[in-house]
């Protein structure tokens, strides 16, 4: 039987590689991280519990990809360079196998962003599994909510929707073909997190966040911290390309309002479209101009010729449905 700190050793610890940031990582009491001169840390932690987040069962190292990506996403909408994360882990077995993908999974996407697992806490019960992110941005240079200005540009990373596509697949809402199925699936257990896009639009983007509850709800969070409104084109989104063809009424509600993206939707000043687009091109990532943010308050959705799109849109919020 694998003990708790077998566990730990074996799957979870590795040699140092941020020497400069990281001067005491797994093994301690507490890790120690060592912030830049001039530079805030960024933290943010996100949760995610089987049969809420993910399907019981689900493949161990899409969910140790996945689980890391949900965090990167979030130093992305904050243009904060990643550092480091702490893991804290409930499960309801010492399981070789499943804890040798799970790892991997995250490990590998913790090296191509250069963050390093300094810590955490395991622990038995149901699945469940903390992720506490550190990243690190020059003072007053963070991405914020609150920083939209009227006239602004609203812009979206990417691509929307694929994924809520996928989870209608799952559920049979929709009829998809298996290799649709397989291609929109890649998008729901495989989010890219746009770090690199996050650090490029310092400076440049007045507000930024990441698409995680669908477009509508995420940027009406924008909205009201920045006390502005909005005028969304919905034709403008742009689409997956399996979402891309279904039809008009499936393409607009997966975009406005589907879930699980993990794109960033930013504003900026028109007078920095080029700017916009070469940061973008920096870290090859498309970016799309989908909409303005105006005085006043509201999001007011139109089609191409400017007229008002009533949708029935519920953003996901986990104590209003079910
Ligand atoms: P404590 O008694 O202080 O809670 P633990 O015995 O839980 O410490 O953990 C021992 C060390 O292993 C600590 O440095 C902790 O940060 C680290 N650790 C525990 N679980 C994990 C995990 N899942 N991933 C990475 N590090 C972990
Ligand atoms: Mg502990």
């Amino acid at each position: 039987m694998l003990s708790e700190f077998d566990l730990i050793a074996r799957y979870f610890t590795r040699p140092a590689r941020n020497t400069e940031r990281v001067a005491l990582g797994v093994g301690d009491d507490c890790a120690l991280l060592m912030p830049a001169a001039g530079m805030q840390l960024a933290i943010s932690t996100d949760m995610l519990v089987e049969g809420r987040h993910f399907f019981p069962n689900a493949d161990p190292a899409k969910l140790g990809h996945k689980c890391l990506a949900v965090n990167l996403s979030d130093l992305a909408a904050m243009g904060a360079k990643p550092l480091a994360f702490t893991l804290a882990l409930s499960l309801p077995a010492a399981d070789r196998e499943w804890l040798a993908a799970f790892s991997q999974g995250m490990l590998r996407l913790a090296d191509a962003h250069q963050c390093e697992l300094i810590g955490g806490d395991t622990t038995k019960g149901p699945l469940n599994i903390c992720i506490t992110i550190f990243g690190e941005v020059p003072a007053g240079q963070a991405l914020r909510r609150d920083g939209a200005q009227a006239g602004d540009d609203i812009w979206v990373s990417g691509t929307l929707g694929d994924a809520r596509l996928a989870l209608a697949g799952y559920r049979h809402e929709t009829a998809l073909d298996q290799a649709s199925q397989e291609a929109a699936s890649k998008r729901m257990h495989a989010p890219t997190p746009r770090v690199e896009l996050g650090l490029a639009l310092r400076g440049i983007a007045h507000s930024a966040i990441d698409i995680s509850d669908g477009l509508v709800g995420d940027l009406g969070h924008i909205l009201d911290r920045s006390r502005v409104g909005a005028r969304l084109e919905a034709d403008r989104l742009p689409a997956g390309t399996i979402l891309a063809r279904q039809e008009q009424d499936l393409r607009r509600r997966f975009t406005l309002a589907g879930g699980d993206d993990y794109e960033l939707c930013f504003t900026a000043s028109p007078a920095r479209r080029d700017q916009v687009l070469a940061a973008a091109a920096s870290c090859a990532t498309t970016v799309t101009r989908v909409g303005r943010i105006e005085r006043g308050s509201g999001l007011r959705i139109v089609d191409a010729s400017g007229k008002p799109i009533d949708l029935q849109l519920a953003s996901f919020d986990h104590f209003k449905s079910s």
